[in-house]
């Protein structure tokens, strides 16, 4: 068994922290000055703004700008011993956690803040289609995807076969999918208006869709209703998005979904950089 703790005087507590997201950093920087020899351990060497992520999605922001090394951000505290690894495991009864090539490291106090994993709501097969939005890589992936849909749209001679190319559906219309769906539009009617010469940006298409009763669920019904009426109504600056509702119960397919009337988005799968297949329930 291999011990990873910074070197203290016997019976000093040893705290390990798993995560250096909000919760583990907040946690590690508590313990400044606190006669305890911590170790923050993360699969990451960086920490990450995640509320941002979407701008690196849509190449708003470099991802040097919402990501900074654990060990940068904990320099100046004396007790934290940062380690990048993946944990495995965690041997409560032994009190050591176990990392990804066996290491054990002991603690006498665990502080968990792992955080949350992105669910397809019981769709996995979604996954490959649309990744999820956690890591920057999942950012960068997005990123690629999206901007190789204009290169290709370029290159189409086609206005049929270049619709589904700047045709992007956003699945989801909590606080992420409508900030997502607002910066796809937002790229295409201000970021790249003058960068093609084959189409213009504008014409691309946002559609954001939603099972629930409305979008923004979780936030009060007034901005649902400012961000339909924004939707309905773009203006130059405005939001270029269509938000659509459709019900969960019975065999509904994107083909039922009026915003995608027209789209060949068959075509669009087999081409595909960017594959959209919305459909609910069994
Ligand atoms: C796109 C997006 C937009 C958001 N927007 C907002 C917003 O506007 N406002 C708001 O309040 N919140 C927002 N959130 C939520 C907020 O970012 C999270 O609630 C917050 O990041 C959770 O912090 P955390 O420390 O619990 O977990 P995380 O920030 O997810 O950190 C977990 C850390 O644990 C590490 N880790 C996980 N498993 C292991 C393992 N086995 N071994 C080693 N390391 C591991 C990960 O690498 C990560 O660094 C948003 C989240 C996302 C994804």
């Amino acid at each position: 068994m291999t011990e990873m703790t910074i070197d203290r005087p016997n019976g000093t507590p040893r705290i390990v922290i798993i995560g250096c997201g909000f919760g583990g950093l907040f946690a590690a920087q508590a313990l400044a000055g606190a006669c305890v020899a911590v170790t923050v351990i993360d699969r990451a060497n960086h920490h990450l703004f995640q509320p941002l992520l979407y701008q690196v999605a849509t190449a708003g922001l470099s991802a040097t700008a919402i990501a900074a090394p654990i060990r940068h951000v904990l320099r100046r505290q004396s007790n934290p011993l940062v380690l990048m690894a993946e944990v495995l495991a965690i041997d409560g009864g032994r009190r050591v956690v176990v990392l990804e090539d066996g290491t054990e490291v002991a603690y006498h106090y665990l502080i968990v803040a792992s955080g949350a994993a992105h669910s397809y709501f019981g769709h996995d097969e979604w996954a490959p289609c649309a990744p999820g939005l956690k890591t920057l890589d999942d950012a960068l992936e997005i990123r690629r995807r999206v901007l190789v849909a204009y290169e290709r749209a370029e290159r189409e001679t086609a206005d049929a076969r270049r619709a589904p190319w700047l045709t992007f559906v956003v699945i989801g219309a909590g606080a992420t999918g409508v900030e997502m769906a607002g910066t796809l539009a937002e790229i295409a009617r201000l970021t790249l208006r003058d960068e093609f010469r084959r189409f213009d940006s504008r014409a691309a298409r946002v559609i954001l869709l939603e099972a629930g009763e409305r979008v923004l669920p979780a936030y009060p019904a007034d901005l649902t209703e400012k961000l339909i009426a924004l939707a309905e109504h773009p203006s130059e600056a405005g939001s270029g998005v269509s938000v659509s509702r459709f019900w969960k119960q019975g065999a509904v397919d994107y083909k039922q979904v009026p915003q995608l009337e027209g789209v060949d988005l068959d075509a669009y799968r087999k081409d595909g950089s960017i594959e959209v297949k919305v459909s609910v329930g069994k």
